[in-house]
């Protein structure tokens, strides 16, 4: 029977980042993978240009019961240690928008970089491997794979969360948690597109494919400032997916869509200089055509087919309300298949901040999205995922 330091379940981006430094450091290490390629979903990550860090990484950016977890792993590997590491190959990279750094040319590049990092690192891979069962006895940990045994004094679970099950994303590592006794927090999607009831969902139907930036509020005060997507299912876009992660079934989102803009001065301003103008035109001068156009159909009483002068003081209020104010309760969100991450997992309170080791089953750590940290969009995630991995790593050198 193969015997190793530590077995990594999972080779996606914590998973092949912490077996690669382990093994860098000295240790013998199995990276097991269900799927036939590693990294799958950093392939499909950022439109396939993987955004895979954020220059302004910070802990307010992710999600937990137990804020403060995260703290630890992601200031003793920040974002320039990643930087530096994509530099070191020669992989060029821009900023997109609000930090967020993409690959120019692929997403493949960040893959090939852990798969040489692994290389490096002696570690073993074995892809297209079912864990059929894990046990633990004085000796560490005993696999089953599909056929064959292995075992190893550490076992790392790097299986990830929920979301994109057609990318081999499995409760692999939930279940191991509670096998051995760990609290797994309610899981469920994260960075997802909303969906709307059916009424205005076929209102809003025209205007699938319309983008315009947005300010965006969840009912517990958090607030984003993005754009926002109208779809044929409801609505999408950077605002709508990071809004999701704070939103809970049942509850309101209050959109701007004409931000950091006194309308009201700017609706009398204009009334004052072109007065015969009608108001249709002077809203597209903010807001696309067809979207000024859809408001006119679904609110005639707010956005009356009249010009400026003809406009009443009720009718301004109405459409200046439905347009800074908008109250919209998503009917759901578009759930695993299409959510970038999964929130909730397993309960940070079982494990060490500074090893990611769970506290009563030594040897046994759990890294990158299967734990209960989620970060906003735009890189933050992986950032998790690599900090994770190296703090996780370290500790199996040192071990
Ligand atoms: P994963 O990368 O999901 O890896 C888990 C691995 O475990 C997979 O390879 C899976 O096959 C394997 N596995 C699962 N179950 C088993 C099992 N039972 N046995 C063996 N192996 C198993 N984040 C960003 O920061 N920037 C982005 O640009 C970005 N874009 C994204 C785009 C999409 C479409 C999606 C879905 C997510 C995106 N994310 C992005 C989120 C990011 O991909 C994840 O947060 C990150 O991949 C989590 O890393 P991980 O290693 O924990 O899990």
């Amino acid at each position: 029977m193969e015997q190793f330091d530590a077995i990594v379940i999972g080779a996606g981006a914590a998973g092949m980042f912490c077996a690669a430094r382990a093994g860098q450091a000295g240790r013998r290490v199995l990276l097991v993978d269900n799927g036939k390629k590693p990294g799958r979903k950093i392939l499909m990550s950022g439109g396939g240009r993987c955004n895979f860090t954020n220059l302004y990484i910070e802990p307010a950016a992710y999600l937990s019961q137990n804020p403060h977890f995260c703290k630890s792993a992601l200031a003793r590997y920040t974002q320039w240690d990643f930087i530096d590491l994509v530099n070191k190959y020669g992989i060029a990279w821009h900023e997109k928008t609000l930090g967020q750094l993409f690959c120019d040319d692929s997403a493949q590049q960040i893959v090939d970089m852990l798969v040489a990092e692994c290389e490096k690192g002696g570690v073993t891979m074995r892809l297209r491997s079912e864990v059929l069962s894990v046990t633990r006895d004085e000796a560490g940990y005993l696999l089953t794979l599909n056929g064959e045994e292995v075992r190893a004094t550490r076992l790392v679970i790097a299986s990830g969360g929920l979301s994109m099950p057609g990318l081999g994303a499995s409760p692999f590592g939930y279940k191991i948690a509670e096998q051995f006794g760990l609290k797994v927090l309610p899981t469920r999607a994260g960075l997802v597109p909303f969906t709307l009831h059916k009424p205005l969902l076929e209102q809003l139907s025209v205007i699938s494919g319309v983008s315009v930036p947005s300010v965006i509020t969840a009912e517990d005060g958090t607030v984003f400032r993005e754009s926002l997507l109208f779809t044929h299912r409801g609505l999408s876009g950077p605002a709508v997916l990071q809004i999701s992660s704070y939103w809970q079934p049942g509850e309101f989102v209050t959109i701007n869509l004409v931000p950091d803009t006194d309308l009201h001065e700017v609706l009398n301003a204009q009334r004052a200089a072109h007065p015969n103008q009608s108001l249709k035109n002077t809203l597209a001068l903010h807001l696309p055509k067809r979207l000024v156009e859809c408001l006119m159909l679904l609110h005639p009483e707010q956005f009356p087919d009249v010009s400026l002068r003809q406009l009443n003081s009720r009718q301004q209020n109405g459409l200046v309300d439905t347009l800074q104010q908008w109250r919209v309760q998503p009917n759901g969100t578009e759930g695993y298949r299409t959510a970038e991450v999964t929130l909730g997992g397993v309960d940070t309170h079982a494990l060490s901040s500074r090893t990611l080791e769970a506290r009563d089953v030594p040897g046994l750590y759990f890294i990158g999205e299967v734990v209960d940290v989620t970060g906003w969009l735009g890189g933050y995630n992986f950032q998790w995922a690599w900090a994770s991995a190296a703090a996780c790593a370290q500790a199996l050198a040192e071990a």
